[in-house]
């Protein structure tokens, strides 16, 4: 029905208020609290498959899925008993054990561009020593990065960022030092030319180009035909290294990320997110003599008391394991599905919304017109996507509250859950 249920939020509201009082803005981080939505978060108390429960009764079909990392939905029975198998043995060492060659050896085989790889906690940490390295390899100061993209929250890439900073109206945070801030160069994405000409000013100063292959922290933005490949034929005749932040698209877009997905090889590759199944992980890697320019086989540093945490690995080894080609296809038919549902519902509601799509990151931009980069991404009408936000809850399928991040589909949504959630989005277009 059109009606949606009405929705208890009253603990809800509660742990809100008591969490403000305790914790900056009452979250851990910014998007959580809802505030461009002006909508009270929604206290999860446990997750199953496709599935979020909430503290005041409620239940919804994810797709923030953790913002990424879940795959293969909320408490996988895989990954859960893998872990508790592990738990019991200890948490953590600060000592070498075998998981964490097991998973570097995984994802050497998966990842193209990878020979070697160092894990840590986080896709910040991963992309912060990636352009220490980049840096440290090249004896070169300056990074490119494109408008709108999001890669962690290090100073140096804080410049026209997307993601929450995007959402919040706060690119170009206060608290990074105009030196620091200095050395990144920033251009439109799926822009070359604009990248020529940055070489052409500052050839010899850029160590490194740091791209998101699709482009997931100003909506979903796939880059255009040429466009990776054009990065990579530049970085090379330049002498600075190509670095693919995957810490969304890897083993999310396929079997082989974003890379193998476009056949075009980085120096360097980020990941996070689906490599930690859930828990906290992040991993830089790539050519095996830039990587062993890291301690200690080689002068530039970067450490961790908790990085190739047993828990950590295993979450994560054991949600590779799942990901086989059948998950993929079934990824990609799930998606396709939502998106065409999507779809038709704008033409019968009259909504102008665009929808694009890869494999199982999808976003509705509320645009009639093309996005291709973060300035077409602004045109999108964002009264119309918080009302549409709003309504999506009230028919109980969580998506992310904000514009500019995509949904993830999952490897265990059913055809059921995307039909309802075709017809939620219905509903929600229609009361605009
Ligand atoms: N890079 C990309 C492409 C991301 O999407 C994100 C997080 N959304 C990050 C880096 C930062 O990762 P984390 O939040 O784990 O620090």
């Amino acid at each position: 029905s059109d009606q949606a249920k009405v929705r208890a939020d009253e603990r809800s509201r509660i742990a809100f208020e008591e969490a403000k009082q305790y914790i900056p803005g009452g979250v851990n981080s910014p998007v959580r609290a809802f505030k461009s939505v002006g909508i009270t978060p929604i206290y999860i108390e446990r997750g199953e498959g496709s599935r979020v429960y909430d503290i005041d009764g409620n239940s919804f079909i994810d797709y923030v899925g953790s913002w990424g990392p879940l795959i293969m939905g909320h408490a996988h029975p895989k990954v859960i008993g893998a872990l508790q198998e592990v738990v019991v043995k200890g948490t953590s060492f600060g000592a070498p054990t075998l998981i964490e060659t097991e998973m570097a050896k995984l994802v050497c085989e998966r990842v193209p561009s990878i020979d070697i790889v160092r894990m840590v906690n986080s896709g910040t940490e991963a992309t912060m020593s990636a352009i220490r390295l980049a840096r440290g390899y090249t004896g070169r100061s300056k990074i490119l990065k494109f408008e709108g993209s999001y890669h962690g929250h290090a100073d140096s890439l804080l410049i026209k960022a997307g993601s929450g900073v995007a959402t919040l109206g706060l690119p170009d945070s206060p608290g990074v030092p105009e030196g620091v801030a200095s050395n990144t160069i920033t251009v439109p994405y799926n822009d070359l030319e604009s990248v020529q000409l940055a070489f052409e000013k500052f050839g010899e100063e850029i160590a490194a180009v740091i791209v998101e292959p699709v482009a997931g922290n100003m909506g979903v933005v796939p880059p255009q035909p040429g466009f990776l490949e054009g990065l990579r034929k530049v970085t090379k005749e330049q002498g600075s290294l190509l670095i693919f932040d995957e810490v969304m698209t890897g083993f999310r877009v396929g079997l082989h990320s974003a890379q193998g997905r476009f056949g075009v090889t980085p120096d360097l590759t980020c990941l996070g997110k689906v490599i930690g199944g859930g828990l906290p992980v992040g991993a830089y890697g790539g050519r095996r003599d830039i990587m062993e320019q890291m301690a200690p086989s080689g002068p530039v540093y970067q450490a961790g008391t908790l990085s190739g945490n047993p828990l950590a690995m295993t979450a994560g080894y054991t949600t590779l394991k799942l990901l086989t080609p059948e998950v993929y296809d079934r990824l990609e038919q799930l998606a396709s599905r939502l998106q065409a549902g999507f779809e038709r519902n704008a033409k019968e509601t009259g909504i102008p919304v665009t929808i694009n799509r890869i494999g199982s990151m999808v976003c509705p931009f509320f645009t009639d017109r093309q996005v291709v980069n973060y300035d077409t991404a602004k045109q999108s009408n964002l009264d119309h996507f918080r009302r549409y936000f709003a309504g999506m809850i009230n028919h109980r399928v969580s998506v992310a509250p904000s514009q500019y991040e995509g949904m993830f589909v999952s490897g265990v949504h059913t055809d059921e859950d995307i039909d309802a959630t075709i017809e939620a989005n219905y509903y929600a277009l229609k009361q605009l």
